[in-house]
């Protein structure tokens, strides 16, 4: 290895090192996603398009890293659980950020076209990353049933605000709308959506109100053979990730799919 009298400035490097043996979230947000989304014409309040996208680049961080057992997505954001056992890149902090917050981005303008094939890109979006350590499986749970609370919450506001704004007898601005809108709870936001607009919030797609979740599901593939490809394919188990649009918070989730949260090593 050459060593150059230079080299002692390395020394100043300070790793930050994630607590072991806990479970290691890694969520990523959109920058500015405000702009971004207006800027490329995002139907508001949910863009179909967009949380596909979404979605597709965080099932490839999930093929580039095994060791990602879930991943839960709405609206700009998308929270990744490494195995609490995972010693990926020594459980460095910047360098786990920071690689998934690239590889998330990368994915994300690379698979564009497929999910806006008429719309050009007119900036380069960026995501940034942050990484918490919770010790137990409830602390997990919690932070999981927090993201998908957010979700609605944000997304019944967002679906009432876009009403009023978009409402083609009597267009409100985007501040009326906030001052509508204001102080107002659940149910007047529900009651409001029905009776001005005959939304009824609980028939919107899952997608919208629940979010992404997307995790490695037992499931039979066909298989050709590599050496005689003619020969019949053979049924394996393997674990495939899938997308569904579901509730966490409950415990159906977890208890179908125990996989997800296993016991300590
Ligand atoms: P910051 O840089 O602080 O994260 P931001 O502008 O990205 O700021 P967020 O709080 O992250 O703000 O909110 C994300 C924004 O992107 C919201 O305005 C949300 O409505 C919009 N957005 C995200 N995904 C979609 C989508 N699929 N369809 C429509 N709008 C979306
Ligand atoms: P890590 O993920 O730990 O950073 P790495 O494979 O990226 O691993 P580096 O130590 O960052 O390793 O080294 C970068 C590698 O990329 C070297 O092998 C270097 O020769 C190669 N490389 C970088 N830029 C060029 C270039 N312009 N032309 C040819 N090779 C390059
Ligand atoms: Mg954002
Ligand atoms: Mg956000």
């Amino acid at each position: 290895m050459a060593c150059s009298k230079f080299e002692y400035v390395k020394h100043f490097e300070q790793h930050s090192t994630l607590l072991p043996n806990s479970h290691l979230v890694v969520r990523v947000d959109g920058h500015g996603f405000h702009r971004f989304t207006s800027v490329h014409n995002f139907t508001k309040p949910n863009d179909a398009r967009g949380l596909d996208l979404m979605a597709r680049a965080a099932r490839a961080c999930m093929d580039a890293y095994p060791e990602i057992t879930l991943a839960y997505g709405q609206s700009d954001e998308f929270s990744f659980v490494f195995k609490r056992a995972t010693t990926l890149y020594k459980r460095r902090e910047a360098k786990i950020v920071s690689t998934v917050a690239s590889l998330f981005t990368a994915e994300y303008m690379f698979r564009w076209n497929d999910c806006f094939p008429d719309t050009k890109m007119a900036y380069p979006p960026s995501f940034d990353a942050r990484a918490v350590c919770y010790p137990t499986d409830k602390n997990l749970r919690d932070y999981f049933s927090w993201r998908q609370a957010d979700c609605h919450i944000n997304n019944l506001y967002n679906t009432a605000f876009w009403a009023l704004v978009q409402d083609a007898k009597n267009p409100r601005t985007e501040r009326e709308a906030q001052v509508i809108l204001k102080d107002t709870d659940s149910a007047a936001k529900n009651e409001l959506l029905f009776s001005s607009y005959g939304i009824n919030y609980n028939a919107l797609p899952d997608m919208f109100r629940k979010g992404s979740v997307l995790y490695r599901k037992p499931s039979l593939v066909a298989e050709k053979s590599k050496a005689d490809p003619s020969k019949e394919p053979t049924l394996r188990m393997r674990n495939l990730v899938c997308v569904e649009y579901r509730d966490i918070i409950g415990d159906a989730f977890w208890k179908e799919n125990p996989s997800v949260l296993p016991p300590p090593e």
